[in-house]
């Protein structure tokens, strides 16, 4: 079970989309998001960060151990939070779902004028796009490669 919340970064720019695997953790385990404008001013400290391709999520230490009682005997890290789900983007990265909706947009235009190459493309869409989130250095697109 998902639920879709969306935090606003520090200085306004931009609004990414989080999901919280299981619901463990509260909204208010995010302190602070930077997206890579407003990151710049700040050094990303791995106590309670995490930096994902120039975006930082801040964490509320204090929220998320307490939170994670149910979670006994692992250290609570921003890492642990992130790359299990608990504290993530709903997609691979800030701005999946716009974009990926976006994306599929394009793809069904192409299916009235090619149909052939549009069932092609739609084949290849995810494996190319996640290849190309690797390349650019998003963490989740990278995970377990
Ligand atoms: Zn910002």
């Amino acid at each position: 079970m998902c639920i879709d919340h969306r935090v606003t970064c520090k200085c306004g720019t931009y609004t990414a989309s989080f999901n919280f695997r299981e619901e463990i953790m509260p909204v208010e385990v995010i302190n602070r998001l930077y997206c890579p404008q407003c990151s710049s001013d700040i050094s990303c400290n791995a106590d309670s960060m995490i930096s994902d391709n120039g975006w930082i999520i801040d964490f509320d230490m204090d929220v998320a151990r307490f939170a994670g009682y149910k979670l006994s005997g692992v250290p609570i890290t921003p890492e642990y939070l992130f790359d299990q789900g608990y504290c993530t983007w709903r997609g691979v990265y800030p701005m999946d779902h716009i974009d990926s909706v976006r994306e599929r947009e394009e793809l069904v235009k192409l299916s009235k004028i090619d149909p052939k190459k549009y069932i092609e493309e739609i084949r290849q869409w995810g494996t190319v796009r996640m290849e190309r989130l690797a390349r650019e250095g998003w963490r989740k697109a990278n995970a377990g490669q």
